[in-house]
């Protein structure tokens, strides 16, 4: 593998950077794997892949990593929601938010660039049940992915979007935290994906920088005053990383903060020249992960913040007290939760963010929020998939245990044959997760896993 020659250059004076060791690294071939557990997904789970004790990631307390890499689209457990797939450097995350924010208080907090969802779900595993996520996607199809992946998590206080950074300035001070995990020049990730080097250019690295400080300038006017936002990229290049710090403490008047780092951990504190922010570097020949920036700034508190957004009116259906019956055994804790009616859909939204959805609504595309229940027809409710994932469902729905080979069936759609004296709506379990429904008929089986999400791998 043969890096580009202007990068390794450019990175010369850097701190942290070792040549020798940097390009030795990289031509190793060498693959790391790592896995973020569901914390509230992993009871009991027993998978082939997590049967020998693990060597844990260092800054994350669900990160794993794997001594080989699995077939993970054989798993029905990553289908269930029970870990997320993610390089080990940026699980850092959760180091650089609990250093940052009290994550017991409730906090509204976005984050900005998320598809296919690796901090979101992160985000989600550690901030308190009153928190509220906004997991934002500007691209379409990769929304639609961020979508599944946090159907998957299953966790309530989560509203995805599709918007442009710009649109969130309909939105004045009003998020606690915001998170951008900046598109950017990728050299981090050289190691992982070497087909990456050939898209590599320095061109694309300025166009990169003028992009970030877009993305930024756009999406500062959301944060409230006091309030934090944590700047990452998977770029070596300091136009990326260091020199965007600059601009943020120099043009954007944020105040720069210091992370705590235990000397094991291996990750590199750098200094930006002009305004001394500080930068945390990740090597991959430092430590067990790929290249990684990560920096945390506050918002000046001038004492005079105050969210200047009214009320909107409430857009969504009220549902009928009848229909508030026919929901209340699906899910654990029904007097937590405010149903809303879209169409014939019903959607469960933890009761204190039924007014939040309300404001997001009327300056932002919600393209899924809380967990979609099913549609009430003829008084019957058709059980969506986001019900099937959440962690909100009843736990004595029915239920029926399926082996390896018969959840992987269902996964792929295809036609099953179950033993069972239950009748209707059943919810198939894989290792005690909830992987989708069936509806079990006098004579055949009916799959209602979700046709855009059915595995095609045989
Ligand atoms: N945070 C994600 C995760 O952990 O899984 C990865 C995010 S990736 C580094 C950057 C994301 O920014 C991509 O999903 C990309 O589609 C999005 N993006 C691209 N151009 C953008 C723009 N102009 N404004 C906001 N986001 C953009």
């Amino acid at each position: 593998m043969s890096l580009p020659q202007s990068l390794v250059r450019s990175l010369d004076k850097i701190p942290g950077f070792d040549k020798e060791a940097f390009e030795k690294v990289h031509a190793s071939g060498e693959q790391i794997t790592s896995v973020r557990l569901n914390p509230k997904k992993m009871f009991n789970v027993q998978s082939s892949i997590f049967d020998a004790p693990l060597e844990k990631v260092p800054w994350n307390n669900y990160g794993y990593y794997l001594p080989v890499r699995p077939s993970f689209i054989t798993d029905p457990l990553i289908h269930a929601g029970a870990y997320y797939v993610q390089e080990a450097s940026s699980m850092f995350l959760e180091e650089a938010l609990k250093q940052t924010v009290d994550l017991s208080q409730p906090i509204k907090i976005l984050d900005l660039c998320a598809a296919p969802g690796g901090k979101s779900t992160l985000i989600q595993s550690i901030i308190s049940d009153s928190s509220l996520l906004v997991s934002n996607e500007v691209i379409k199809t990769r929304a639609s992915i961020l979508s599944e992946n946090i159907t998957k998590w299953g966790t309530t206080n989560v509203v995805v979007t599709n918007n442009d950074p710009k649109d969130f300035q309909r939105l004045e001070s009003y998020f606690d935290v915001i998170v951008v995990d900046a598109p950017c020049s990728g050299s981090g990730l050289f190691r992982k994906d070497p087909e990456a080097i050939t898209e590599w250019s320095e061109q694309n690295v300025q166009l990169c920088h003028q992009r970030q400080q877009r993305i930024l300038a756009d999406i500062l006017p959301a944060l409230k005053e006091g309030g934090v936002l944590i700047y990452s990229t998977c770029s070596y290049s300091k136009e990326e990383d260091e020199e965007i710090c600059d601009w943020l403490v120099n043009d954007c008047h944020l105040a720069s903060v210091k992370y705590f780092l235990h000397p094991d951990w291996n990750i590199i504190e750098t200094i930006s020249e002009l305004h001394k922010a500080y930068g945390y570097r990740f090597y991959p020949d430092k430590l067990k992960g790929e290249g990684f920036f990560i920096a945390a700034f506050k918002k000046s508190d001038m004492g005079e913040t105050e969210r200047r957004i009214n009320k909107p009116r409430n857009k969504t259906e009220k549902i009928s007290e009848k229909e508030v019956e026919i929901l209340k055994p699906l899910l654990k804790n029904p007097q937590d939760f405010s149903f809303i009616k879209l169409k014939e859909e019903v959607l469960a939204i933890p009761a204190q963010f039924a007014d939040e959805l309300a404001i997001l609504q009327s300056a932002l595309y919600i393209k899924k929020a809380g967990v979609k229940l099913g549609s009430i027809i003829r008084d019957q409710l058709i059980p969506d998939h986001e019900l099937a994932l959440s962690t909100i469902i009843a736990a004595d729905i029915p239920t029926l245990a399926v082996d390896k080979e018969t959840a992987l069936q269902y996964l792929r759609r295809e036609e099953i044959k179950l033993e069972s004296t239950e009748k209707g709506w059943v919810l198939l379990t894989y290792q005690q997760l909830p992987i989708g429904w069936v509806k079990i008929l006098p004579n055949r089986v009916n799959n209602y896993y979700p046709k855009e999400w059915r595995i095609l791998h045989k």
